[in-house]
């Protein structure tokens, strides 16, 4: 039985956390086309705010790329993961794992190249991974998950997810749990209790990590799959979480 998560902490205990977000369904509603979500000033200086009482413990992993987080988080100082953790950047360098990006260009040619004029189908090549988002789309997805899966299966470095109305290729690799793995080698976040925030399908790679270094692993919506150990009902709640976290003083 999942437990709702809540916050009961003192002070002098924000030291001891460190703190992932996830983006959509997370810190934001998901939006019917993913360049709605807008950059949004009371969202951002909240987060400056918690980072600095986190002592900078405060990562982002996000399935959008560098650039797009730059976009919404104002190029924020907050250290990030993009791409489901193909990209990285902390304080002190970023990396951009070696990806096969002519392959992903070779499959998103494919891709539409068969979807023609469906035009409410997104397909977004972005380098490292390739997201179709099926918002607004009324494609048959079981048909067409079928044939990227066909497209993907030969390919040794890759591999396909699906999410809430989205497909994502991404590599092998890298995904959300190697990200927060990363982050927690190095400074602010060593040797610190690891908190995960998601909502998603991708996000169950982190919940894994932070469930073997001994954190506290949250999902958004009751799933009973999930390998996280708690809930929140909704983005409502992450907000109130964090303005719990605004207030300790
Ligand atoms: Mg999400």
């Amino acid at each position: 039985m999942l437990r709702q998560f809540k916050i009961n902490l003192l002070q002098k205990e924000i030291h001891r956390l460190a703190l992932f977000l996830d983006v959509d369904g997370t810190l934001y509603e998901i939006e019917k086309s993913p360049h709605l979500v807008r950059p949004c000033f009371k969202l951002q200086k909240k987060l400056h705010i918690i980072r600095n009482k986190l002592g900078g413990a405060l990562g982002l992993i996000s399935g959008r790329t560098l650039n797009d987080l730059d976009r919404i988080f104002d190029n924020t100082q907050i250290p990030v993961a993009g791409n489901h953790g193909a990209q990285l950047r902390d304080a002190l360098r970023s990396k951009d794992y070696p990806a096969n990006a002519k392959k992903i260009e070779e499959i998103f040619y494919k891709i539409t190249k068969l979807i023609g004029r469906q035009n409410n189908l997104k397909v977004e090549n972005k380098g490292s991974n390739l997201t179709v988002h099926f918002r607004n789309s009324t494609i048959h997805r079981k048909e067409f998950k079928k044939t990227i899966m066909k497209l993907v299966k030969h390919e040794p470095e890759l591999i396909f997810l699906e999410g809430k109305e989205v497909l994502e290729i991404r590599p092998l690799h890298h995904d959300k749990g190697t990200a927060i793995a990363f982050f927690m080698r190095t400074k602010p976040f060593l040797n610190r209790i690891p908190v995960f925030i998601g909502d998603d399908v991708s996000d169950e790679d982190g919940f894994e990590t932070i469930n073997k270094q001994g954190g506290l692993s949250v999902r958004v919506g009751k799933y009973k799959k999930s390998k996280a150990n708690y809930f929140l009902p909704d983005v409502k709640s992450v907000h109130i979480i964090l303005n719990q976290l605004l207030k300790l003083r």
